[in-house]
């Protein structure tokens, strides 16, 4: 089958187009003919190095796809050949003691899909068939590859951790990027008002149509000064953050009475300052959000499968371009998901 690999980690140019075996299904194991996949930090990640996801030479990347039941293993259930299908990417052993609390984002085991096993940049990806969810007739198959690590990661961190309630003030950091725009996107359709923030100038427009009020911030423009002004001085009751230290500091400013930040990434570096008198003068938390949740994910399906948000899609790439995908990404020029077309 064609898929795209990587031997070794660098820039964009090291995806690969390879004539590799098909795989072949274990018994809980189901096969899906990739109709999309969809980028997500954790390629490029895989791709350039970092050290949390270590390559093994001809991995095949992508955690998010789509496509059809091509067959399925003597044990699989749920699911049978010309199902239309999406991929779960987060994979944990359901039986272990968080993963018995329903935390299982937090399991011993927990691997996110196409970090280890073989991933979705691929004609074929065999899955386990807990991780196979069916696609109802009427939803795109571009769709169902687009929302699912970014829109669970999000409603893990809005729902899980941060419990959002309708007619809060959310704060946006990077609305532009996949994470930025469910966020956006999530947060509207739980009834609060919200802000986001961007550097691009370009994505402005693109943000607003999402629903967020939107502040370019830059060296003159102190977004959590925005933030303040127009909420009154009240500042924001949730923060959603993924970008880390350049623009950690605005995103805790911009915090209000019984404010909570919430974090899934750090895309500009590890390490942050903090004033802790900002945050116990203001009663406010700080929370780490990874993934989300099988329960979590089923309520997020229902959400999507209904049509009330439809994920934000930026452009759409062959597979044989993902090099230019990934060097879309990584110039940060999107606004919402990439996606690669495979068939
Ligand atoms: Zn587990």
């Amino acid at each position: 089958m064609k898929a795209v690999i990587l031997n070794e980690t660098g820039g964009p140019e090291k995806l690969t187009l390879a004539e590799v075996p098909a795989p072949q299904p274990k018994a809980n194991e189901v096969i899906v003919r990739l109709k999309y996949a969809a980028l997500n930090h954790v390629d490029v990640w895989l791709r350039s190095g970092n050290p949390a996801y270590p390559l093994t030479p001809g991995q095949i990347p992508g955690c998010d796809g789509a496509g059809v039941v091509e067959s399925v293993g003597a044990d699989a259930e749920g699911v049978s050949p010309g199902d239309p299908v999406l991929i779960l990417p987060a994979l944990s052993c359901g039986t272990c003691a968080r993963c018995k609390r329903g935390q299982d984002n937090q399991c011993d085991k927990f691997e996110i899909f196409g970090t280890k096993r073989p991933g979705t940049y691929a004609e074929f990806t065999a899955v386990p068939d807990t991780n196979v969810v069916p696609v109802p007739e009427h939803f795109s198959l571009d769709k169902a590859a687009a929302f699912p690590l970014a829109y669970l990661t999000v409603w893990h961190m809005l729902f899980g951790r941060a419990q959002l309630t309708k007619g809060e003030n959310v704060y946006v950091v990077g609305g532009g990027s996949g994470v930025g725009a469910a966020a956006i996107q999530l947060a509207k359709w739980k009834g609060a008002r919200v802000f986001a923030s961007t550097t691009d100038a370009d994505k402005a427009a693109r943000i607003k149509l999402l629903g967020a009020e939107v502040v370019v911030a830059s060296a003159t423009q102190d977004a959590a000064a925005w933030v303040m002004e127009k909420t009154s001085g009240e500042g924001a009751d949730v923060v959603v953050e993924h970008v880390g230290p350049a623009t950690w500091e605005a995103s805790v400013k911009a915090l209000g009475k019984y404010g909570r930040l919430v974090t899934c990434g750090a895309t500009t570096g590890p390490t942050v300052n903090l004033d802790l008198r900002g945050l116990f003068s203001r009663n406010a938390s700080i929370s780490g959000s990874r993934m989300g949740t099988g329960k979590e994910f089923q309520e997020l399906s229902r959400v999507m499968f209904s049509g009330a948000i439809a994920p934000a899609v930026d452009t759409v790439f062959p597979l044989e371009k993902a090099a230019d995908a990934h060097r879309r990404f990584d110039e940060r020029k999107h606004a919402g998901k990439i996606l690669l077309q495979i068939s």
